[in-house]
């Protein structure tokens, strides 16, 4: 279902799930605002950058502290990723505080993250792509998933749920998922190769797919969306926030908006009290 999600002021400015905030149940979809960093990546920027701009280490850790310090963890409790768009989810413990996450001694990258330990804060990062929150409220579980286009059509949702199950024994029916802002059909043009993908794994997925005046726009959350219901998760447990990252620009960075020059905002979620 689509809500509006709740602006919280706390240093950090943030949005949350009225559904989330229900089950009392600390996390954030963080903005762009309220944060240290300058210029292009003013100023909650989550991120080093990937173009030839590049914030420095003391503002961004600035930023996931003020972040962290919001909903009441500190710094060191943060668990994050290095993203690769992959459908890769692992379970995170608390040795892995403070830790960057890979999913081998190689360091190829992890872009979902599961823990039923209390205390550690989990963080996915993201501009445009859908940050995907989902807790067991039966087994006390919780999860931060990355899921871009790329990790949609690999299902990372879906693989994050079969971890929770195999490893906690979540059910589809104690699970609730908050679906933050991401890029939208109102302005996310995606080329029909995309459609093609989605479309021949699942004809459902079309539901998802916007075409005005010959041109093919997206919805990723949607088709994240789907993936729940098949999974036996019902609507009203599905919270989806309907803002768009790429035409609110006083709220969010976008990569399709702005192009590398830009910051990147960040999810978080950690098991209630
Ligand atoms: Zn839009």
């Amino acid at each position: 279902m689509y809500e509006s999600f709740n602006q919280h002021k706390n240093g950090a400015e943030y949005l949350t799930s009225p559904l989330f905030d229900s089950y009392g149940i600390p996390h954030m979809f963080s903005t762009k605002n309220g944060g240290v960093s300058e210029g292009v990546f003013s100023s909650l920027n989550m991120s080093f950058g990937n173009g030839e701009m590049r914030d420095s280490r003391e503002n961004v850790e600035e930023n996931h502290r003020i972040a962290a310090e919001a909903l009441g963890s500190l710094y060191e409790d943060l668990a994050r990723t290095k993203q690769t768009h992959s459908n890769t989810v692992k379970i995170v413990e608390s040795k892995d505080k403070g830790r960057v996450i890979t999913k081998d001694k190689d360091g190829t990258g992890v872009d979902g993250l599961v823990t039923e330990e209390s205390d550690i804060l989990l963080c996915v990062r993201m501009a445009d792509c859908v940050p995907v929150l989902l807790y067991d409220t039966k087994h006390e579980v919780c999860a931060a998933v990355h899921s871009g286009w790329r990790g949609t059509l690999g299902e990372i949702t879906s693989k994050a749920v079969d971890l929770m199950k195999e490893s906690f024994g979540t059910e589809p029916s104690s699970l609730i998922a908050a679906i933050g802002p991401s890029a939208k059909s109102c302005c996310y043009e995606v080329g029909e190769e995309i459609y093609s993908a989605f479309v021949a794994q699942n004809c459902v997925y079309e539901k998802a797919f916007d075409w005005r005046d010959g041109k093919l726009f997206l919805s990723v959350g949607e088709l994240v969306k789907l993936q729940l219901l098949f999974l036996g998760v019902t609507d009203d447990k599905i919270s989806i926030s309907p803002l768009c990252t790429i035409c609110n620009p006083e709220l969010f960075f976008s990569h399709r908006r702005q192009g590398s020059a830009r910051g990147t905002m960040a999810a978080f979620i950690k098991k209630r009290k």
